[in-house]
């Protein structure tokens, strides 16, 4: 089954359901009544632009609805490589406002997943979590499970907030809004044969964290409104304090399905990458080096994945208006395209500006669905020309400075790089600071963070006198920074006014 095919087939289960199609929001995530949400950077799930919609400030005007979401969460961006998690993915999600509630919502999730006229998944590869006590879930799958001749002990297991409780569970601590536990549901990936009815949950945590359970989907009992405040208003990365957690005027489910993620499952792919809508814009890679399939495993394979992942997820912000720049989404954006430009540089060999050309690729791929993909292209291939062209002009002075300094250390056997040189990297060669890590731990050497944040903040301290507050570094923070890096597209943006200007 094609990705194509498997959005469709979502869709129209849920449309024979009495759901109605609702179009996916902006990347830059606004909501329904087109009011940015301050406390994220991207849309990062199917719900966000329905916050208005669970808290009843709004009213949709049908109650079941139904959306592909294009999802960028840059928190996973380091997880870029391994087999189930990409920067951008689609989200497919049904919704209920004040309609139906868990019951309804677990009986229409494992009707898709098994039902032979649907996805017709074997129940014996299915497991689902729950949040610890809640009991309504563990019946309702439980009544699925039984009659499949399964042990409902077996498959369902019981964890904590970490995991099951939205949205703490992507979102780290944060941020405030709707709200409720969750319930996951997970495919069993393994060669060996699916676990029997004997399975205890200290099976499933072990089989889990060794890649056998993937994730496939998950569904939200959204019932409350989580209230709170930043534990530190200059670092977001703290989280948030609970003031409060009101019940909503009404129940409603929010849900979320991985497109890309079940297209493994359905594949019997072994990695996310293999799944169909990556293979024309690894054909253009491999067309334009001239080169096969990467060896599994070879730096060169994964090289091809952050160029298609990060060319990918750049493409679809600037078809939502966003533009490199140096602060807040801009600055994901930007890089986002330096990443994708130093693995076709460094280990592809590509000497010249390529992911405008790659993105031919990903027109063909996903331009029939996405039509802005081609009624954008003039912009999105100009912008990414251009940013991979500046790029460019720096990279090769800044590589062979580091290359330099990295030969002195070896000769005065250190394997220890400064934070201030990482810095001046930065600064002069606009090498964001995960580049020029990536580089030296390549080569053995480690880097004092430490330092190179202190010598972030003092050039920014310096340019906010020079300037009057306008800092040079576009009012991004080491804070800020290190938020857009770490955390799931979510940021605040306390003190800095430049979300809504960029927006
Ligand atoms: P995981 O635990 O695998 O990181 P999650 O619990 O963070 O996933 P949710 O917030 O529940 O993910 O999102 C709903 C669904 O979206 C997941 O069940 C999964 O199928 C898919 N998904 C989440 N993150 C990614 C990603 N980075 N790349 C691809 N698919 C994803
Ligand atoms: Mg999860
Ligand atoms: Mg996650
Ligand atoms: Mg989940």
């Amino acid at each position: 089954m094609t990705v194509r095919e498997l959005r469709e087939k979502y869709l129209r289960f849920f449309e024979s359901k009495g759901h109605q199609r609702f179009p996916a929001a902006s990347l830059v995530p606004y909501d329904v009544t087109g009011r940015l949400d301050e406390s994220l950077l991207f849309t990062g799930a199917g719900m966000i632009q329905f916050k208005p919609f669970f808290r009843g400030v709004a009213r949709p005007d049908h109650l079941r609805l139904i959306t592909c979401q294009p999802c960028v969460r840059t928190g996973d961006i380091d997880e870029i490589g391994d087999d189930t998690h990409l920067s951008f993915f689609e989200m497919l999600g049904n919704f209920s406002f004040g309609d139906y509630f868990k019951a309804q919502a677990i009986a229409f999730s494992w009707e898709f997943l098994t039902d032979k006229q649907w996805l017709g998944l074997d129940p014996r590869r299915l497991s689902f979590s729950i949040f610890e006590d809640d009991e309504e879930a563990y019946n309702e799958w439980a009544f699925w499970l039984t009659p499949a001749g399964l042990e409902p002990a077996s498959r369902i297991v019981r964890l904590g907030e970490e995991s099951n409780y939205w949205p703490a569970n992507a979102f780290s601590a944060g941020p405030p809004g709707p709200c409720g536990p969750n319930s996951e549901m997970f495919y069993w990936t393994s060669k060996e044969e699916p676990p029997g009815n004997d399975y205890t949950q200290e099976d499933w945590v072990r089989d889990e964290a060794a890649g056998k359970w993937v994730e496939i989907w998950n569904d939200v009992f959204i019932q409350y409104e989580w209230q709170g405040h930043l534990k530190d208003p200059s670092n977001s990365k703290l989280g948030y304090e609970k003031d409060g957690m009101p019940e909503l005027p009404f129940k409603s489910i929010d849900t979320g399905m991985g497109l890309d993620r079940t297209a493994i499952v359905l594949g019997g792919h072994k990695s996310i990458y293999e799944i169909d809508v990556f293979q024309p814009i690894f054909a253009k890679i491999r067309g334009l080096r001239g080169a096969g399939v990467p060896p599994a495993g070879s730096r060169e394979e994964r090289a091809e994945r952050i160029v298609a992942d990060h060319l990918r997820t750049a493409s679809f912000c600037i078809a939502d208006g966003i533009l490199p720049g140096n602060t807040g989404r801009g600055y994901v954006l930007r890089r986002l395209i330096r990443r994708a430009t130093l693995q076709g540089q460094r280990v592809l060999g590509f000497n010249e500006p390529f992911l405008h050309i790659v993105y031919e690729g990903l027109v063909e791929s996903m331009g029939d669905f996405y039509t802005s993909l081609i009624d954008q292209r003039e912009m999105i291939v100009e912008t990414l020309r251009n940013e991979e062209t500046l790029f460019r002009r720096t990279l090769s002075n800044g590589l062979r400075l580091l290359a330099e300094q990295m030969d002195a250390l070896i000769a005065q056997r250190k394997s220890s790089y400064s934070g201030t040189a990482a810095f001046q990297l930065y600064d002069t060669y606009g090498f964001p600071l995960e580049i020029t890590q990536e580089i030296l731990s390549e080569s053995g050497f480690t880097l004092n963070v430490e330092a190179y944040e202190a010598a972030l903040a003092e050039a920014q301290i310096r340019s906010r006198k020079a300037q009057g507050d306008t800092s040079a570094y576009g009012g991004v923070t080491a804070a800020e920074e290190l938020t857009a890096d770490d955390a799931p597209g979510f940021t605040t943006f306390l003190g800095y006014s430049g979300v809504d200007a960029e927006a």
